[in-house]
């Protein structure tokens, strides 16, 4: 991304690029009070809504978050009905500031200072595409976009109660106003939609006319003599939101962060597993590894993968000490074939440093405190997880009701309803169905052989911390070693093809520490430890035939949507980087609350893609 090319003249940012302010130098908070705050009549309709109900915001150039800022202040003064609702705020940005630049634009405003910090924790790396920050403990939410107005509006997929239109003066920005963005700001609102600008040039108050706002002049802030303030007509009835209990079959990390996420939205939810306690199958290893592998070319792939990197490492920053361990990660270049693909990599993407930067084998040895022979990527906010633990501790939350041991044997729907009944005759019944039960998925859908679904073993091995030099960051390649946790390291996992052999091996355990030597040739063959002597765990992970997940509502052979049923699964073996951005999505769609995702993405978790053609 371009970022933002800023004049400050007494403390007030200016774009040199567009020859325009942020915000007004008279006082920039009073002025987005007075035109976005106000004209919108942001205070009755948030003091108005009903518990646990979304109010979405959308605007037109997120610049120095400004706006966004004095909304969640706003939203934070009329507490009491909204204490599980959620202010989304969308908005997009071309040249985003850098994170630099920002903190020293809100430094400005000290009684947006609380606010300002946590925006400034959570800043998203400056990549194009869409970046979701959930704040304020999940009642705020921005949902914002690097990248140019129309793709975005076309990316997107969200409805607003209120728009700030806010791009800079028409004469100097025409683009942030043509007629093709103001048809999609009318097709992204809901009905009764209002919207103001500071700007009052009669073209545009025309076109937003046009589009269907009836629109008005209203008094500008300080010396601007006029304004405008628009309103699409209001529903004849209400929607009546689907407000139900929703099931959730399957209590791996996938189920257990979307049970939490639409808890906290204040959803009743139902996690069911057929384990005694969540993260007991494919989630259960005592140590795990946060990474994804991105691509040579910046693709939809690698667009998801670097989306779901960044989100993941913010979402478990709270958890830093109890079951997140942000080490760092090395991923070495251990084959030749590897390093060939790196320096691919590394010739055609410049990433932010803070997402990755290229590291000699010397500059490695020295992150991970051992010697390390081959160079690699180091990734300075990845580190590992504690997944049983962190399934554990997310489960518990006053709106998730947790059935362990239910083994589902009967799923039917009925008068609107699903019911579930289990092998000793309970059962249960819930309005939305998700299934995120990993390679059970399938069967439990009755449509075992027909989606392209695969499980893959993986048994990792445990090391005796005290026969190794252990690193202190997490080391990469064919397989992870992660730093010692208490007497023990893991280490894997195998990743094998049909083989569905539940018991550990001994084949198993020489191939990890095989792979180990290949890894850091430092581990001389002759200290490693008898595999007879290890212990370990097998688990069995799901993946698509494409090596993406899925996170869908799920279509069935003939093509058909099925009402209220959504798959969840084949995270394959990096669900502990995909399972917060796709729970964060899915949560989003199933509470009918703007995607976190854009299209371009979305559908390529779609689960009609699991059908053969
Ligand atoms: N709302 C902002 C705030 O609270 O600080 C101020 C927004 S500033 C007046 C307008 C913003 O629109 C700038 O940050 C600019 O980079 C952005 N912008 C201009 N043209 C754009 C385009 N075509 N697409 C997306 N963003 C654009």
């Amino acid at each position: 991304m371009e970022p933002a090319e800023l004049a400050w003249r007494d403390g007030v940012p200016e774009s040199t690029r567009f020859g325009d302010v942020y915000f007004s130098r008279d006082n920039g908070l009073a002025e987005t009070r007075h035109v976005f705050i106000d004209q919108n009549h942001l205070p009755d309709r948030f003091a108005g809504l009903a518990p646990g109900q979304p109010f979405v915001i959308a605007e037109t150039g997120f610049g120095t978050g400004l706006n966004f800022l004095a909304a969640w202040a706003e939203w934070l003064r009329h507490p009491p009905a909204n204490d599980t609702g959620t202010l989304h705020f969308v908005s997009v940005e071309r040249y985003p500031l850098t994170h630099r630049d920002l903190k020293k634009a809100l430094s400005y405003w000290p009684e947006l200072q609380s606010q300002a910090e946590e925006l400034l924790a959570q800043y998203p790396p400056l990549i194009q595409g869409v970046h979701r920050l959930v704040l304020a403990a999940g009642r705020v939410r921005l949902t914002l976009y690097f990248g140019d107005v129309l793709e975005a509006w076309d990316e997107l997929e969200f409805h607003a109660d209120a728009w700030f239109l806010d791009g800079f003066a028409p004469s100097l920005n025409p683009d942030m106003w043509l007629a093709e963005a103001i048809t999609r700001i009318r097709s992204h609102s809901k009905p009764g939609t209002t919207l103001a600008t500071f700007t009052a040039v009669g073209r545009i108050r025309r076109a937003l006319a046009e589009a269907g706002f009836a629109m008005q002049k209203v008094p500008g802030f300080g010396r601007k003599r006029e304004m405008l303030a628009g309103q699409l007509p209001p529903a004849s009835h209400e929607q009546a939101e689907d407000i139900g209990a929703i099931a959730i079959i399957g209590a791996g990390i996938a189920g257990t962060l979307l049970a939490r996420n639409l808890a906290e939205r204040g959803r009743q939810v139902h996690l069911i597993d057929q384990g005694d306690a969540p993260g007991n199958a494919a989630s259960g290893n005592p140590q795990g590894a946060l990474y994804v592998k991105l691509g040579v070319e910046y693709n939809a792939q690698t667009e998801l993968a670097a989306t779901a990197l960044s989100f993941s490492q913010r979402f478990y920053e709270p958890w830093q000490g109890q079951f997140w361990h942000p080490t760092g990660l090395l991923q070495l270049a251990a084959t030749e074939q590897e390093a060939d693909r790196q320096r691919r990599f590394l010739a055609r993407n410049q990433y932010p440093t803070e997402v990755l930067t290229p590291v000699s084998s010397l500059q490695a040895s020295e992150l991970a405190g051992l010697p390390v022979e081959h160079s690699g990527l180091w990734f300075p906010r990845s580190g590992w997880l504690e997944p049983a633990k962190a399934c554990g501790n997310l489960a518990v939350h006053p709106r998730i009701t947790r059935h362990s041991g239910f083994q589902v044997t009967g799923i039917h729907q009925e008068s609107g309803q699903w019911r579930l009944t289990n092998n000793t005759g309970q059962e249960l019944r819930a309005t939305t169905l998700v299934i995120a039960a990993g390679h059970q998925s399938a069967e439990l859908l009755d449509a075992t052989g027909e989606l392209r679904l695969k499980s893959i073993r993986g048994q990792i091995s445990g090391l005796p911390a005290e026969a190794f030099n252990l690193p202190q960051t997490v080391i990469c390649g064919t397989r992870y070693l992660n730093p010692a946790m208490g007497p023990r390291a893991v280490t894997g996992a195998t990743f094998d093809l049909r083989n569905d052999n539940p018991e550990e091996t001994l084949e198993s355990h020489q191939e990890n520490l095989d792979e180990l030597v290949n890894l850091l040739p430092s581990i001389r063959k002759e200290s490693l430890p008898d595999p007879q002597s290890l212990s370990g765990r097998v688990a069995f992970r799901c993946a698509s035939h494409d090596y993406l997940p899925v996170a869908d509502v799920f279509t069935d052979d003939a093509g058909k949507d099925i009402d209220r049923l959504f798959l969840f699964t084949g995270l394959g073996s990096k669900g502990l980087a995909w399972a917060p951005l796709l729970a964060e999505y899915l949560a989003d769609r199933l509470t009918s609350q703007p995607a976190c995702l854009p299209r371009r993405l979305s559908k390529r978790l779609s689960s009609a893609r699991l059908y053969r053609k």
